[in-house]
């Protein structure tokens, strides 16, 4: 099936050259960008399809690299509203150890529709939790996300060192790290695709220094050398974290990776925040990514993660929503404003351009992932993963003296198109493969029956 998108008003094809155009047009082939060019196409035979792009703003979908789903259930929690990190947690564990597949599947489902309609074609997911044994709680969220549409990237996460151990979490959500392993590896067999346009990728998440054991940490990174996949954990987020593991390890949480063995272009860390100039040279050398996750850094009081400088050392950075838990909302394109404003609080009115964050939002996601080779950029030859904004709304009256920019600037607010893998699951703002209100229903009952627990 061949769908040509025509018309389009504005361009942003996120290539290494940063090309934009005006009155352009794509050329979708099944799930592949067959041809980008301007004005009118010279094609062979008519599209199957034709999509108008006129007074739209076209970009490369979205790639979210760091999310917790099932936290969508446990959203703007009172008792936990003034709550830094591990007092937070620590309540919500609580809670989080009734989750089932029913739970996950349901707020995986929500968690994915928000990020569709903020603009996000690919998303990873950070599942770190397996209360009672409840290991298949994983492929109900992999299922989740195939019945909607958006290419997934999960991970199987993990925690394996509780309260009687002297980690966080309680008995009730952490497993041994055999059958943590086990898992793992059953999970890789079932479900990772290592093909081009991959819909379905796993990588291998312990949750951080502070729930899982370090033989945990070394033994999750030789498997995913023999299984050749990424590794993904929180990192440097508070310094109450960096005091946990000099005390415990007697290693900042850095210095910590490197002697588990963690620093490697495999491994991508979420936060980052409280990482000194000497870990980000560590980090750069290594190539190792991050997921920056501004939302969730101001929403409990962490800090502000050195981005501005990162970027300088050309590390691998990409955009991560975070749990909604942390963040309370799933906006992606809001993260990235959010990126852009925070690092000038910090670093000064040109630290961030709108143009650098929804590079990092798209293409440096994909670098984060190792699928910049297949998504990123709309380009000949790469998967079909295409958002646009229509430009006649309210947030972007009077705003269009650079329209490009228009989304950032602007607080856009949602899509009005989302293409995955030449898919069209959103279209003139209306999801396409799933019932909003029924989900919303589902989820809200399930939410409160987990609270009430
Ligand atoms: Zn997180």
């Amino acid at each position: 099936m061949r769908t040509l998108l025509k018309d389009i008003s504005f361009l942003m094809t996120g290539d290494a050259v940063q090309t934009e155009l005006q009155n352009a047009y794509v050329l979708v082939d099944d799930n592949i960008i067959a041809a980008v060019g301007t004005g009118v196409p010279n094609l062979d035979a008519p599209a199957d399809r034709t999509i108008s792009g006129n007074r739209k703003l076209m970009m490369p979908g979205f790639v979210n690299t760091h999310h917790h789903l099932y936290q969508t259930l446990f959203r703007n929690v009172p008792q936990v509203e003034h709550a830094k990190l591990f007092d937070w947690l620590t309540f919500l564990y609580e809670h989080w150890k009734y989750i089932d597949e029913e739970a996950v599947y349901a707020s995986a489902q929500v968690g994915i529709s928000e990020m569709l309609k903020t603009g996000v074609t690919t998303t990873t997911d950070h599942l770190y939790l397996y209360p009672h044994g409840h290991n298949a709680i994983i492929d109900a969220e992999i299922r989740a996300a195939r019945d909607i549409g958006v290419r997934f990237h999960p991970t199987r996460g993990s925690m394996s060192l509780s309260k009687k151990d002297g980690g966080l979490p309680p008995d009730s959500v952490v497993q041994t790290d055999d059958e943590i392993l086990e898992e793992s590896e059953r999970v890789i067999h079932e479900y990772h695709d290592r093909g081009r346009y991959a819909m379905t990728r796993i990588a291998l998440a312990p949750c951080s220094p502070f729930s899982v054991t370090t033989e945990l940490m070394k033994q999750t990174a030789v498997l995913a050398e023999k299984e050749d996949v990424l590794i993904h954990t929180h990192l440097a987020e508070t310094q109450d974290e960096e005091e946990f593991c000099l005390q415990t390890f007697g290693f900042r949480p850095v210095d910590y990776m490197e002697e588990v063995g963690w620093l490697t272009p495999r491994s991508w860390f979420a936060h980052l925040v409280w990482a000194s100039d000497a870990d980000i040279r560590k980090l750069s050398e290594h190539e190792c990514g991050m997921a920056h996750c501004p939302a969730s850094n101001m929403r409990l009081g962490s800090g502000i993660a050195p981005v501005t400088i990162m970027n300088k050392t050309g590390m691998r950075i990409g955009v991560g929503v975070d749990g909604s838990a942390s963040n309370d909302t799933g906006s992606f394109i809001g993260e990235l404003r959010l990126a852009t404003l925070l690092q000038r609080v910090k670093y000064g009115a040109d630290a961030l351009t709108s143009r650098q964050a929804l590079a990092m939002g798209s293409m440096g996601g994909a670098r984060v992932l190792h699928m910049d080779a297949d998504i990123g950029s709309i380009e000949v030859g790469k998967a079909a993963d295409i958002i646009m904004w229509d430009l006649d709304t309210l947030e972007f009256a009077g705003g269009l003296h650079d329209p490009l920019t228009a989304p950032i600037m602007c607080d856009a607010k949602q899509v009005s198109f989302n293409m995955v893998n030449g898919k069209v699951l959103i279209e003139n703002g209306d999801f396409t493969t799933i019932d909003i209100q029924t989900l919303v229903d589902k989820q809200n009952t399930i939410a409160a029956r987990l609270m009430a627990r």
